[in-house]
């Protein structure tokens, strides 16, 4: 949206800075000579899949990966050149544009292989493709055991070249399942040589995502695919207690006073009006509601800040409003800002803090803020 009108004063604001520093601080702590896949599906959890990968293609990232085929478009079209993999494979109908934009599917299906096979020797090549199989994450993926069939398939398939093998952690954020994950490395691995015995010998073998590359040094294996962590989100989805890369969340989320009242004591605020004033109390009303994601299920609970000063939510989170109680604040006036997510004066509030309220992760607060809530972009040269 470039349209320059007055808009409601609500926003999200991405730091491309601090998301370039947490690449290199992650980069620091995995270690150079392998790949760094940026995971940028969902819209890059929120945080804006085309001018997040413009930064992180800037800052030395070597692949993105997205969930689906028309993700991997939406970068093309923005002038993003890295390689990109479509992690969650492709539908019918898709394996031409895929080619022509120079996406990489990921496949685990014969009848998919068979397709992808036509459309490439239709257009006069050999795609490089990767194949996921599951070790234990039970979603998508051919069975580790159950390579045979595939790979007898993938041998009559000429234009296709098998250029990398990955699988998917299941439980790599938790230390209590380690025994889980090391089985799951020995399955890949198992299926590495299952490949190879087939006479596929693929250049990149990857397993980890953000906890994987972090928590499990023998899962970095040649290529890493970061989500979370490249966001700052490490707080619920990287194992506690660990040592663990320097990270700063991207996103914050901001918003104003709309408008300010007294309300005398023992009277209620909002939907349903589960909140009764206990004193003569300031009430504020801050234009964001559930519709933009600032979901339902804080009301009542969650906190925001305002000058430099927690202020709890009361009442419902409407579509459109949340009621804030701001007596204690001192001087409080139409139009201070409200930061949702982000820091005031050394006080934080996290996605994370907001997803253990609600009895969520991080990833969820982060992608579920609607595209009615504008992005502002930060980017220092
Ligand atoms: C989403 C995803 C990732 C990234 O996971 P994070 O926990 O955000 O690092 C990696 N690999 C695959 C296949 C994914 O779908």
């Amino acid at each position: 949206m470039s349209e320059n009108f007055a808009r409601r004063p609500t926003w999200v604001e991405i730091n491309l800075n601090r998301l370039a520093d947490n690449f290199h601080s992650i980069k620091e702590f995995v270690g150079s000579g392998i790949e760094y896949m940026a995971v940028v599906k969902a819209d890059a959890y929120g945080h804006g899949a085309v001018p997040c990968a413009q930064a992180l293609e800037k800052a030395g990232i070597d692949w993105f990966g997205v969930a689906l085929p028309e993700e991997g478009l939406e970068l093309r079209k923005n002038g993003i050149k890295s390689r990109i993999l479509c992690l969650g494979g492709f539908w019918e109908g898709q394996e031409n544009f895929i080619i022509e934009n120079n996406l990489t599917p990921v496949i685990f299906q014969t009848e998919k292989a068979r397709m992808f096979d036509r459309a490439s020797k239709k257009a006069g090549l050999t795609s490089r493709i990767h194949v996921k199989i599951d070790t234990g994450m039970g979603r998508i993926g051919v069975r580790w055991d159950q390579l045979g069939d595939f790979l007898r398939e993938l041998k009559k398939l000429p234009h296709l070249e098998v250029e990398g093998i990955m699988t998917h952690f299941a439980s790599a954020d938790d230390l209590d399942e380690n025994e889980f994950t090391q089985g799951q490395i020995d399955k890949f691995y198992r299926a590495v040589e299952i490949f190879e015995d087939y006479g596929f010998f693929p250049k990149y073998k990857d397993l980890a995502n953000s906890p994987g590359a972090v928590a499990h040094e023998n899962s970095r294996s040649n290529l890493v695919r970061l989500g979370g962590i490249l966001y700052g989100l490490g707080g619920d989805v990287l194992p506690r207690g660990i040592v663990k890369p320097k990270l700063e969340p991207v996103m914050t989320l901001h918003s104003k006073i709309a408008f300010l009242k007294e309300v005398p004591e023992g009277e209620t605020v909002g939907y349903g009006r589960t909140h009764k004033t206990e004193r003569r109390s300031i009430i504020a009303t801050v234009p964001i509601g559930y519709q933009d994601g600032f979901v339902r299920s804080l009301s009542n609970c969650g906190r925001v800040l305002v000058n430099n000063q927690f202020a709890p939510i009361v009442g419902r989170i409407s579509m459109d409003w949340t009621i804030l109680d701001v007596t204690d604040i001192p001087r409080v006036k139409v139009n201070d800002e409200v930061v949702l997510i982000g820091q005031q004066n050394g006080l934080s509030i996290l996605a994370e803090d907001l997803a253990r309220q609600i009895g969520t992760i991080s990833y969820e607060i982060t992608c579920g803020i609607n595209r009615r809530v504008i992005r502002n972009y930060v980017e220092s040269e």
